[in-house]
């Protein structure tokens, strides 16, 4: 049933000149030892800490990899070259939590900079932000479990959503929908209280904002039913960008030194039936719910696209987007964008210092076993062969 082909390599690698894909390959080929990923985080660290000047390193590899470059500048430019093939894009300036006002101020300036960019301009029709770019990742925590604020807390508490609805205001008048990052179960209480209430101000006409639904957690599948009735009663749409989540270690270590069970799904297998189960309500109520999947996963995306011919959904269909990371499974980015699916690429940038820990999760993420790296590198290697380079 599915037409799409994930593996025409010539499609997926036509952006990469000889040199950028044996460079990709190698990268991967050292993502894929899990004792080196850990070693290089621990120096990550340290030089973070230490502020030595060794960050040449990390940008001359795995940053060029997943990153556009350290301007919004130089987004632009992969921006343009994602839509000479279909592809849509939206900017980031990936830095991880702020500490400070003056960082969550500059934090803002820079996410209202990038928007100016998508004035006009049909390649990039979304924006997204990391709730604790621009507040206080323990005013969130607080709000989540929910002790009450003292005076000064609510006053900052107040000048975050003042941030966010700037950001989304203007976003709104530039016609660019907005996503919302989830993050760590112990403050997404509260990220999700502002989503709903971003969703039930600006969504009565479209869906300008989603929210993002981590399905690795045992109680989202809930959360979602519970979202979708308080759509249909508030009459307002739901923009659902799915996941399956990045935190999983994080999460389950927390749990295990706090002693309170995991909320976190026991098995991949696991994680995966509930993503599954998501679609399957998220789908045939795609005329409130529209659906920003967030997923490198075939077969996830090939339920999908399933589902749409099954329907007679059109591929470029408004209501339903495909999504993938800059520098991760291109085979689905470029093949799905070749037969006319709506599909959009995350483009980060930023000062390699500040980017980092993004750049850690992705080295975590693709070196963990049940990553991808073993299906890029045999994509790579393939389109190698196919362009007659020797590969070692
Ligand atoms: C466009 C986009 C936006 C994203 N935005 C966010 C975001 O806002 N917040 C966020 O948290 N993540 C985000 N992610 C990352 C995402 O959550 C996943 O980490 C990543 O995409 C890998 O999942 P997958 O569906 O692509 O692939 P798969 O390889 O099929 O799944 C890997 C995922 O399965 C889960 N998993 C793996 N092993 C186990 C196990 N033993 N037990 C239980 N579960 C397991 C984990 O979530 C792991 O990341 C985003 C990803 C994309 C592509």
């Amino acid at each position: 049933m599915n037409t799409v082909q994930f593996d025409n390599t010539e499609k997926a690698y036509c952006l990469k000149s000889n040199s950028d894909l044996y460079k990709s390959y190698l990268l991967y080929k050292l993502i894929a030892n899990k004792y080196l990923v850990a070693f290089s985080t621990q120096i990550a660290w340290l030089i973070l800490k230490l502020r030595l000047p060794l960050l040449f390193v990390f940008k001359k590899t795995i940053y060029k990899q997943f990153c556009a470059g350290e301007q919004r500048e130089d987004s632009m430019k992969i921006v343009n070259l994602l839509a000479s093939q279909h592809v849509k894009s939206y900017m980031h300036f990936a830095a991880e939590a702020e500490w400070s006002e003056e960082g969550m101020e500059d934090h803002l300036q820079k996410s209202l900079d990038t928007l100016a960019f998508s004035k006009g301009n049909t390649d990039i029709p979304f924006t997204v932000f990391k709730p604790t770019g621009l507040g206080s990742l323990a005013l969130f925590k607080k709000k989540t479990a929910k002790v009450p604020f003292t005076p000064l807390e609510e006053k900052a508490w107040e000048r975050m959503l003042k941030r966010i609805e700037l950001f989304c205001a203007k976003a709104i008048e530039l016609k660019v929908q907005v996503l919302i990052d989830a993050e760590e179960t112990w403050i997404q209480g509260a990220i999700d209280e502002v989503a709903e209430q971003l969703m039930l101000t600006y969504n009565s006409k479209s869906p300008n904002i989603y929210t993002t639904l981590q399905m690795y957690r045992k109680d989202r599948m809930g959360y979602l039913k519970g979202l979708y009735e308080k759509a249909e009663k508030g009459n307002f749409y739901l923009g659902v960008k799915l996941v399956r989540g990045a935190y999983i270690e994080k999460e389950n270590d927390r749990a295990e030194a706090k002693g309170y069970p995991s909320p976190i799904c026991e098995s991949k297998v696991k994680t995966d039936e509930e993503f599954n189960q998501a679609l399957h309500f998220i789908l045939p109520r795609i005329n409130r719910c529209h659906l920003f999947l967030g997923s490198h996963n075939e077969k996830s995306v090939s339920q999908v696209v399933d589902f749409m011919k099954t329907n007679n959904i059109s591929p470029s269909d408004q209501r339903i987007w495909f999504s993938q990371l800059f520098g991760m499974a291109d085979h689905i980015t470029f093949n799905l964008a070749d037969g006319g699916y709506q599909v959009i690429k995350y483009v980060p940038y930023g000062p390699v210092r500040k980017v980092i820990p993004y750049l850690i999760r992705r080295a975590d993420e693709n070196t963990s076993v049940s990553g991808q790296t073993p299906r890029e590198l045999d994509l790579l290697r393939k389109e190698l062969k196919r362009r007659k380079i020797k590969v070692f």
